[in-house]
C-alpha cells in the first residue's frame, strides 16, 4: 500500500512550471505524511561512498545498512554509472524507496579539466565560463552525478589562503557575474535534464577572509564589508536559481557559519527567499564543538538546524541526535520538515522518482566521454585564461622560424600539474604538457633542447649547469616553473608565497647567458616572483590551465591566439601587503608628493602598490581610447547616463580587450574606495578597427551599504574611470547624482 502510494505520488501528470512547482509540493506533501520522524531525519545525512563503492556484496558495511533503511538522504564521492546504479539499489530496498542524491566535488571538469576556477575568471568571458560548467555537468551528469558542490563564489584576498584558486578572485561585481554564469551553465535551463545537475554554491559566507590567511580559521569583518564585498556573489547565485547552497568552516564575527542563524535563516531563507536547501561542509556540524560553540553533538545538531543547515554531511550529529531531540522538545519539528521538504522537492525537480537510474547510463556515459568538443572548449578557455604579464621588445610571439629553443623548467613535461586540485575521473596521461604543446606548434621544424634545471620545491642546485648548457645553444628560452598541483587548494595555506624551492636562482643562472627569457608561470595562486618581474624577457602566467593547457600555451607563445586575459585578483609584491586588493582607499594621509613622504600611510620598505594590478594583463596589439562623452553631467535617483568611448585597435594583429569602467565616490557618509569596479566588456576589434562604446549609469551603479545596511546612492560628484586595467585607467569624468 506505501509502495503503491508512493508510485502514485511519482506518477502524477506534468503542466506548466507554475503548476510543476505546485505538483511538486503536493507530492513531497504526500511523501511526507507517510514518513515517519526516523525517516525524515533520514534525509537530511549525507556520507562519503569511499567505503562503499565496489561490489556491494563484499561490502556489508554500517553504511550499507543505514541506506538500505533509509537512514541516509545523500551520499558524495559516489561516481561512475556502475557504482551509482549498485549504492541506488540499496536505497530503494528502503520502506518508501526514496532515492539517494549523488554528489560531488565537480570543480573545474569531470573527465577533461578546465583551467582552475581563478583562471578561468581571468579570462572574464562569461560564456566561455559558463560552456565549461555546462561541459562538466554534461559528462558528470553522464557518470550519474546529480549535484556538484560548485561554484565556490567566496570573495578572496589573500593569496596565503591555498583556496584563492577555487573561487573568482577579489572582486564582488566580477564574482558575482562569474557566479551566474557558473551556476547556470551547471544547472542549464531548468533542472530535471539528464544532461545538467544541480549547482552548490558555497562556502556561506565569509570563508574567504581567513584570518591570516590560515585556513579553517575564524573571521571577523563588519557588516558592512560583509554586505558589500563578501554576500554579493551568494545573492547572485540565489537570483541565478542555484539549487543548493553549502555553509562554511569558519565563524563569523564569533558565530559559526554553520550554526549561523543569521546568515542562514535571516538572510538567505529570509531576505533573498532561498528555496533550495543548505548542506554543512564536511562535518562542520560536528566542528562547531572544538570551536566551543557547541558541547556536544546532541547540542551541535539541535544548533545546526535551528540556524538552517539542512543536510549534515559526514557528522553524526543529525543521524544519532536529531530524532530524540524532537522527541524530546527540545528541536521543534518544523526545522526538520522544513529541512525534508526542501531535499525531497529537488529529489523530485531531478526525476528520481520516475526514474531513480535517469542519470546513470552506460551508453550516455561512453558517448559524452568521447565528445571531442569537450577538448576544443578546454583549449579554448585555457588560452583565455592565461594572462600575458609582461612582454618586453614584443619578444612574444615567438617568431614561426626559431631554429633552437630551449625548454627548461620542472614543469616543462608535467601532465599532472597542469590538471591542479579537485580533479575527479581525468586520466592525467591525456594531458598535453608544454613541451608536446611547443611540438605541436613548431611541427618538428624546431630542434628543441630540454632540461629540468630543478624541482619545484627542491633545494637542489645539481641540474643547473645543464639548463645552463641548454641555454647557450638556444635562440631563445622558454621555462615552465611554478606550483605543483597540490600546492595550493584546500588546507595549502602558506606564508611564503614566493615561487618555492630555488626556482628563481635557476631563473637566475639560466638568465645570465644573455639569452632572451620567456617564463611561464602555472600555480593556483598569485605567486611573487620579484626577480622573475624584473628580468624576464615575456612573463605568461598560465595556472593551471588544464587537460589542453600544453596547447594554449603554445598557441600564445607562437601567436596562434592573441592573449586576452586580465588578472581577476592582484599579485602583491611581498606577503607583508596581504590582504591587497585594488579598491585601496585615499586615508587621510595620502602620498602626493614622492618627494614629502613623511608621515604617509605607506610602508618605509615597500611601495604601496601591487607587483601586478587587478584588471591588468597585456595583448600582442594596442589598443587606444578616446572621445569619452557623459550625455549628461547629473542625473537624479530615477534617471540614467550614458558614458560613451571609443575603442581602436591601433596595432598589427586582432586582439580582445577588456574594457573595465571604474567609480568612484568623493564625498559619502562613509569614506569610500578609491576605485570599484562596475562594469567591464569583452570585445574582439580588427588591426584599425575602432567602436563606439556605451556603459549605462544609474543610481544603483552608484549605490553601496551603509553602516547600518541601507543599500544607498548618496548625491554628490561621483567619478567615472575607463580603462585596460585597475593601474591603467584612460578616460575619466565627473557625473553628479542629485
Ligand atoms: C570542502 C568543500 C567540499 C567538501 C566535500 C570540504 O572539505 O571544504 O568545499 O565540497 O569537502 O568534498
Amino acid at each position: 500500500c506505501i509502495y503503491r502510494a508512493t508510485v502514485l505520488i511519482a506518477f502524477s501528470g506534468t503542466l506548466t512550471t507554475y503548476a510543476q512547482d505546485r505538483k511538486i509540493d503536493w507530492r513531497v506533501d504526500s511523501l511526507m505524511k507517510l514518513m515517519t520522524l526516523e525517516e525524515k531525519v533520514g534525509q537530511l545525512n549525507q556520507y562519503s561512498g569511499r567505503e562503499v563503492t565496489g561490489p556491494v556484496s563484499e561490502k556489508k558495511t554500517d553504511l550499507l545498512q543505514d541506506i538500505r533503511t533509509g537512514r541516509v538522504g545523500s551520499m558524495l564521492n559516489v561516481r561512475g554509472v556502475k557504482d551509482t546504479r549498485e549504492i541506488q539499489k540499496v536505497a530503494l530496498e528502503s520502506r518508501l524507496k526514496i532515492p539517494l542524491l549523488f554528489s560531488l566535488d565537480v570543480i573545474h571538469g569531470y573527465k577533461t579539466v578546465f583551467p582552475i576556477p581563478l583562471g578561468e575568471a581571468a579570462s572574464w568571458d562569461l560564456g566561455a565560463m559558463r560552456l565549461s560548467a555546462q561541459i562538466a555537468a554534461k559528462e558528470a551528469a553522464a557518470a550519474g552525478i546529480h549535484w556538484t558542490f560548485a561554484p565556490m563564489v567566496d570573495v578572496a584576498r589573500d593569496p596565503r589562503w591555498g583556496r584563492v584558486m577555487e573561487g573568482a578572485g577579489e572582486d564582488a561585481y566580477l564574482g558575482s557575474l562569474i557566479a551566474e554564469a557558473r551556476v547556470k551553465g551547471f544547472q542549464g535551463e531548468q533542472l530535471g535534464s539528464v544532461e545538467s545537475i544541480m549547482a552548490c554554491a558555497k562556502h556561506f559566507a565569509g570563508y574567504g577572509a581567513s584570518i591570516a590567511g590560515r585556513d579553517y580559521n575564524a573571521v571577523d569583518m563588519s557588516k558592512q564589508q560583509l554586505w558589500e564585498t563578501y554576500l554579493p556573489p551568494f545573492k547572485a547565485s540565489v537570483d541565478a536559481g542555484v539549487a543548493t547552497f553549502m555553509n562554511a568552516f569558519n565563524t563569523l564575527n564569533g558565530v559559526p557559519a554553520t550554526g549561523n542563524a543569521y546568515l542562514q535563516r535571516d538572510i538567505l531563507k529570509g531576505k533573498w527567499n532561498f528555496k533550495g536547501f543548505m548542506v554543512s561542509d564536511w562535518g562542520s556540524i560536528g566542528e562547531m564543538i572544538p570551536w566551543g560553540y557547541a558541547a556536544n553533538e546532541a547540542d551541535a545538531a539541535a544548533k545546526a538546524i535551528t540556524a538552517g543547515s539542512d543536510m549534515d554531511m559526514e557528522s553524526r550529529a543529525y543521524i544519532d541526535n536529531l530524532a530524540q531531540l524532537v522527541k524530546e522538545g527540545k528541536v521543534s519539528l518544523k526545522w526538520v520538515d522544513d529541512a525534508v521538504r526542501r531535499i525531497l522537492y529537488k529529489k523530485f525537480e531531478l526525476g528520481l522518482f520516475e526514474d531513480p537510474y535517469r542519470f546513470s547510463n552506460f551508453k550516455r556515459e561512453k558517448k559524452v566521454f568521447s565528445d571531442p568538443a569537450h577538448r576544443v572548449a578546454a583549449r579554448e578557455l585555457a588560452k583565455k585564461s592565461i594572462v600575458l604579464l609582461k612582454n618586453d621588445q614584443n619578444i612574444l610571439p615567438i617568431k614561426k622560424d626559431v631554429r633552437n629553443i630551449a625548454l627548461i623548467g620542472p614543469l616543462v613535461q608535467a601532465k599532472r600539474d597542469l590538471e591542479g586540485s579537485w580533479i575527479v575521473e581525468s586520466d592525467s596521461v591525456n594531458v598535453v604538457s608544454l613541451m608536446e604543446g611547443v611540438r605541436n606548434q613548431t611541427s618538428n621544424k624546431a630542434n628543441l633542447i630540454y632540461a629540468k634545471g630543478a624541482g619545484v620545491s627542491s633545494s637542489s642546485q645539481d641540474g643547473f649547469a645543464a639548463a645552463v648548457d641548454a641555454a647557450r645553444k638556444a635562440d631563445v628560452v622558454i621555462m615552465a616553473l611554478g606550483e605543483t598541483w597540490d600546492m595550493s587548494g584546500e588546507a595549502k595555506s602558506r606564508t611564503d608565497i614566493h615561487i618555492p624551492g630555488r626556482q628563481e636562482a635557476l631563473f637566475e643562472a639560466v638568465k645570465a647567458t644573455g639569452k632572451p627569457v620567456i617564463v611561464v608561470l602555472m600555480a593556483g595562486r598569485p605567486l611573487i616572483f620579484d626577480k622573475i618581474a624584473a628580468q624576464a624577457s615575456a612573463i605568461l602566467y598560465a595556472w593551471w590551465p588544464g587537460t589542453e593547457g600544453g596547447n594554449a600555451i603554445a598557441d600564445i607563445l607562437f601567436g596562434a591566439y592573441n592573449p586576452s586575459a586580465k588578472l581577476p585578483v592582484t599579485f602583491p609584491r611581498s606577503v607583508g601587503q596581504i590582504p591587497l586588493s585594488y579598491d585601496v582607499y585615499n586615508t587621510g594621509r595620502p602620498v602626493k608628493d614622492p618627494a614629502n613622504t613623511r608621515y604617509k600611510s605607506m610602508y618605509i620598505d615597500s611601495p604601496n602598490s601591487p607587483m601586478y594590478a587587478f584588471g591588468h594583463g597585456l595583448s600582442y596589439t594596442t589598443f587606444a581610447y578616446s572621445d569619452l562623452k557623459l550625455d549628461s553631467s547629473s542625473i537624479n535617483q530615477n534617471g540614467e547616463a550614458v558614458l560613451s568611448f571609443r575603442l581602436t585597435n591601433t596595432g598589427k594583429v586582432t586582439g580582445e580587450e577588456v574594457v573595465q569602467l571604474y567609480i568612484h565616490d568623493e564625498v559619502a557618509s562613509i569614506a569610500r574606495p578609491l576605485k570599484q569596479l562596475k562594469g567591464f566588456q569583452k570585445l574582439s576589434l580588427k588591426p584599425g578597427e575602432s567602436r563606439e562604446l556605451k556603459f549605462t549609469i544609474k543610481s544603483e551603479l552608484l549605490s553601496f551599504y551603509d553602516n547600518d545596511l541601507n543599500w544607498i546612492a548618496e548625491p554628490g560628484k561621483f567619478k567615472l574611470m575607463v580603462g585596460s586595467a585597475s593601474d591603467d585607467i584612460r578616460l575619466q569624468t565627473n557625473l553628479t547624482l542629485r
